[in-house]
C-alpha cells in the first residue's frame, strides 16, 4: 500500500496556542499505540517514533485521538511535553 495513503494523523495539542493541529504518526513497521495487554510489547514513540516497550511509556499529554485520547510516548518525548505545557502556563501567567 503506498505509504502516504497508509499514514494515520493524529492531533497535537499546540500548548503556547491552546489548540490542536493536524499530526502525522511516526509510524513504519512499529506503530503507535493507545494500549497494549503485554507491558514488554514494543511500539513505535508517538513523539519521535523511536521504538519503545509499552510498560516504560506514558500517555502523552499533546499527542491525542480524534475523540481525546493519549497516545504512548517515551521517557524523553514525556519529559519536552511537561517542559512546553509549565513553559505556556508560565507564559500565560506573565499576560495576565
Ligand atoms: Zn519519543
Amino acid at each position: 500500500m503506498n505509504k502516504i495513503f497508509s499514514a494515520r494523523v493524529a492531533g497535537r495539542w499546540d500548548p503556547y496556542h491552546g489548540k490542536y493541529r493536524p499530526y502525522v504518526l511516526p509510524e513504519d513497521e512499529l506503530k503507535c499505540s493507545l494500549l497494549e495487554d503485554r507491558m514488554d510489547k514494543v511500539i513505535a514513540c508517538a513523539g519521535c517514533g523511536k521504538p519503545v516497550k509499552f510498560g516504560e511509556s506514558f500517555t502523552s499529554l499533546e499527542i491525542h485521538t480524534e475523540s481525546g485520547f493519549g497516545f504512548m510516548v517515551c521517557p524523553m518525548c514525556i519529559d519536552q511535553e511537561i517542559e512546553r505545557a509549565r513553559d505556556a502556563e508560565a507564559m500565560r501567567q506573565e499576560e495576565e
